[in-house]
Parts: C-alpha cells; structure tokens; sequence
C-alpha cells in the first residue's frame, strides 16, 4: 500500500527563540510528541528531528511532530500571507 501524504510544507517559520524551522500543515490527526495533544488536520505544526539507535553503531534519523502550543511558530511574513507577493497594507497618512 502506498502511503499517503500525512502534511505539506508550508514554509519557514521562526520559533521564539529565534530558531528557523520548517512549518508543516496537517492533513491528517497527529500527536505532539511533548503533550500528547492532538494536531488536528489543518493545524500548523513543526518537527523535531532525534537520532534514533539502530543495532549498536548506527542511528537513523528520524522527525516527531511538535504542535505549536508546544513550540509556537511564526511564519515568515510571504508565508503567512500565503506567498503572495504584493505589498504590505501601506498608511496613506504617513
Ligand atoms: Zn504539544
């Protein structure tokens, strides 16, 4: 059976403290590896990549999802703005 696509890559996002990641949408339930909570489909979260052992000298890696109340991201401004290009509301007053 061939797997099926779990999330897209929204684009970069930067964590609070400063950390560039990489920001993922669910398309389908995950759990955050932190609280357990549920990552509903359509929710914005973030992996967290670990080394996970493999026979006694080789590790693999390997990503959990991490949900945003665990690790708040904030995508970059093309990105949340869905990666139009157009201008930034601009203050006709200024
Ligand atoms: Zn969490």
């Amino acid at each position: 059976m061939k797997r099926g696509i779990k999330s897209n890559r929204v684009g970069r996002a930067t964590l609070s403290d400063g950390v560039v990641v990489t920001a993922y949408r669910a398309v389908v339930d995950f759990m955050c590896v932190q609280c357990a909570g549920a990552i509903m489909p359509g929710a914005l979260f973030s992996r967290r990549s670990r080394s996970v052992p493999v026979g006694a000298l080789s590790v693999t890696q390997t990503t959990d999802p991490v949900c945003v109340t665990c690790r708040p991201l904030r995508l970059e401004a093309a990105v949340a703005r869905g990666g139009a290009a157009d201008e930034p509301p601009t203050d006709p007053r200024i």
